[in-house]
């Protein structure tokens, strides 16, 4: 692979390559993709950058890796096309933001869909079909609290993996931790620090990546069985200087092309991760807690003070998920035609939905909320919600219906039952609160 040393600046020149305007931003500034590679390859990657706009070297990754391997693409990835969305948030990089122009977090607007950026580039995902997305960010290598204990993270990379429990998918453990390994040697072999996805609490709680469907690694990994991989470069500090820029910027090139060539390695373990569509009491996870683990973690973190490695030890770490609540699926979700933010967030998420035959008696399940336990916090689905089932026969005047055999179908128990985590009942403008002693409004359609 091209090792070159010379950093080759966004320059906006990249109409000597396959280009295409696929949507717009809220200030109609264009969301440019590049294609590489040859457009039969059986193994589509869609690369996303800069869904914050304030994370620059994530987005000059992705230049270096079109000018870098640019004409060459075909001879080491013969078998992948690449569609590389350049800046996801030109709005927020024009104004050096984290979020757009409207100030919406787009990495946290995958469930809603608010945004054109995030709208655009669910559209796309829905055509171009891709095997698998790779979401490119950056963090800071400095957090208050680990700073005030003289320690700084001095990871080069991050990478983790989708984490929700309702997401289908062929790439289980056994080949995520390969992934992982592999990807991790590679880097190595170059003098890079890549380790999965982190988070130290200031409570001093460690955990990874969160299994919330708002961003696009998790949301885009349930709602169109594409595995998605988040890379996060860390930001290089200002002592750091120029050297140190380079040194992420090329952190974050060898890893895409680390990952492309593991996953073109393995195609077939993502080629068919795309074929599942649910069906009728296929069980879904709709809740599940934190576990903790019975070691401490252990992570090498730079003392800012002494400028050593300090290998630090978190007792207090949650790497797992225990599922506490499955769901059988229904037929469908019959919806009321008045919840029409609801309805209108299920079309942007492209579902199929059809309007019932008025002439036909269906048999349908209903909840009656009994008690319910309501978070403090907002857009946090209630704790403790105690339901009744009931089964009646019903012409379902009024409703719309979403069939779960349908790709990404089962997202649909995650958005609409009353007691998933991460259910639209969350957000206090669905109209769908669930409150002691009420019909829940959604109906199972058996
Ligand atoms: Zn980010």
């Amino acid at each position: 692979m091209n090792n070159s040393n010379t950093i080759p600046e966004y320059n906006g020149n990249y109409n000597s390559c396959e280009h295409e305007t696929i949507g717009f931003s809220g200030k109609r500034r264009p969301l440019t993709v590049v294609y590489l590679g040859h457009p039969d390859s059986p193994l589509r990657i869609f690369i996303i950058a800069g869904q914050h706009g304030d994370e620059k070297y994530g987005r000059k990754a992705v230049i270096r890796l079109i000018t870098s391997l640019g004409n060459s693409f075909n001879s080491y990835f013969p078998s992948v096309r690449v569609a590389i969305l350049l800046d996801a948030n030109p709005d927020g990089s024009f104004r050096k933001s984290r979020t757009n122009e409207s100030g919406i977090d787009l990495n946290r607007d995958h469930q809603r869909l608010d945004s054109d950026e995030t709208l655009t580039i669910h559209h796309f995902v829905r055509a171009w079909r891709p095997h698998l997305i790779i979401d490119v960010h950056n963090y800071p290598s400095r957090r208050r609290h680990l700073l005030a204990k003289n320690l700084v993270i001095n990871h080069d990379l991050f990478i983790d993996f989708p984490t929700n429990p309702a997401i289908s998918h062929s790439v289980d453990d056994t080949p995520k931790n390969e992934f992982l390994k592999t990807i991790q040697s590679d880097l190595k072999s170059l003098d890079f620090i890549c380790e999965r996805y982190t988070i130290v609490k200031p409570s001093g709680r460690v955990r990874h990546s969160t299994p919330d469907v708002i961003d696009a690694r998790n949301s885009l990994s349930l709602r169109y069985n594409t595995f998605t991989v988040l890379l996060e470069g860390r930001n290089p500090t200002r002592e750091e200087g120029k050297a140190g820029r380079e040194h992420i910027i090329s952190a974050q090139y060898q890893a895409l092309c680390a990952i492309l060539k593991w996953v073109q390695e393995h195609q077939d373990l993502f080629t068919d991760s795309r074929k599942y569509v649910p069906t009728e009491k296929d069980k879904i996870a709709i809740r599940s807690k934190y576990r903790r683990a019975d070691q401490p973690f252990r992570m090498s973190l730079k003392n800012s003070i002494t400028k050593m490695t300090d290998v630090v030890a978190f007792p207090n770490y949650t790497p797992y998920l225990e599922i506490t609540k499955y769901i059988e699926l229904p037929s469908a979700y019959a919806v009321p035609l008045d919840k029409t933010k609801v309805i209108e967030i299920l079309r942007r998420h492209g579902f199929l939905s059809q309007f019932p035959n008025h002439s036909k008696v269906e048999r349908v399940e209903y909840y009656i909320i009994q008690s319910v336990k309501p978070s403090t916090r907002e857009n946090r689905s209630p704790r403790k919600i105690l339901i009744l089932v009931k089964t009646e026969q019903k012409r379902l005047h009024n409703f719309i219906i979403f069939p779960i055999n349908q790709e990404g179908g089962h997202s649909l128990a995650v958005f609409l039952e009353p007691e998933s985590k991460y259910g639209l009942h969350r957000y206090n403008n669905m109209n769908l609160s669930i409150m002691p002693n009420t019909h829940y409004p959604i109906l199972r359609v058996l």
